[in-house]
């Protein structure tokens, strides 16, 4: 299992095998490539966007899919995903990516909002002409996109999802069987403020271990204040390494925060006799890898 980064800033920090970098954000700001890295885009959340041309907001009957809507219970806003605009908007900034010298691309509110979304007359009259049924229409709408951003990438592409795996095709058009034959590995986050409850985490990287048919990323938040925070963050990265991942992406500030994580776990004793008692054969690799440097 490899061990990596997600940061804001296109820093390269030492004892961290991948770096993926936040170069398109949900609130609309996008930046210059980050060479040498996967860079990751927010596709269809875009705030800064929807406030210049409200048009664009993807809808439902029960409102617009904006977090003021409280009918839904929305992290982001979100553009309707068949605005032509709007994608080719998207696309001419993966083209900007494309002329860099970076690993890959990683996509993440790349679907739907959720399952009552889009009802806009684009998308009821695209739904209609298709002949296909409302859940079927939105995955595949979702693939379709997926493989024509495809074409504005290189090197290596993944996708993130919103981490349900039961019912992420009727709620987000996200169908994990087609997106698997385009993407080279699907990249999990399961964010929260804190780990010391991580049974959840546990269950929903098996669900996807076991069911995803490319290798799985998992993120986990390591923005961590405190050392309860992070024996638990570690603790948690520890149970998850015995399944079958191809890594473990911690969600950091700045390469400061991910020093900082490395040298907590090469400094502290108990933790490493723990991992020995209980023999997390590869999460003690990595706390061996990381006291050759901190
Ligand atoms: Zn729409």
């Amino acid at each position: 299992m490899k061990v990596g980064l997600v940061t804001y800033k296109p820093e390269h920090v030492e004892g961290y095998d991948l770096h993926v970098y936040y170069s398109k954000w949900a609130d609309g700001q996008a930046f210059p490539a980050a060479k040498g890295m996967q860079n990751d885009v927010t596709v269809f959340c875009d705030a800064k966007a929807i406030r210049e041309d409200p048009s664009i907001v993807s809808i439902s009957n029960s409102g617009p899919a904006l977090r003021r809507n409280r009918k839904s219970n929305l992290a982001f806003d979100f553009v309707c995903p068949t605005h032509p605009g709007y994608r080719a908007k998207v696309f001419d900034y993966l083209d900007s990516l494309l002329q860099q010298d970076i690993i890959g691309v990683t996509l993440n509110l790349y679907h739907f909002a959720d399952q009552e979304y889009c009802t806009c007359p684009r998308c009821s009259g695209q739904r209609r002409k298709s002949g296909l049924d409302w859940t079927e229409w939105r995955a595949q709408t979702v693939t379709a996109f997926l493989k024509e951003a495809k074409t504005h990438t290189k090197g290596t592409f993944a996708v993130e999802m919103y981490p349900d795996p039961v019912l992420a095709k009727e709620r987000f058009g996200l169908d994990f069987n087609a997106i698997a034959d385009l993407v080279d590995y699907f990249h999990v986050p399961l964010s929260s403020r804190d780990y010391f409850t991580n049974y959840w985490v546990d269950t929903i990287v098996r669900d996807f271990v076991a069911m995803l048919k490319k290798p799985v990323v998992v993120e986990l938040s390591a923005e961590m204040p405190t050392d309860e925070k992070l024996n638990a963050l570690l603790k948690t990265v520890a149970y998850i390494s015995r399944h079958n991942l191809d890594a473990v992406l911690l969600l950091v500030h700045d390469s400061e925060n991910a020093r900082q994580i490395a040298k907590f776990a090469v400094q502290n004793s108990d933790f490493r006799e723990w991992l020995a008692k209980y023999e997390f054969e590869e999460m003690s690799r990595i706390v061996d890898c990381w006291a050759k440097i901190y």
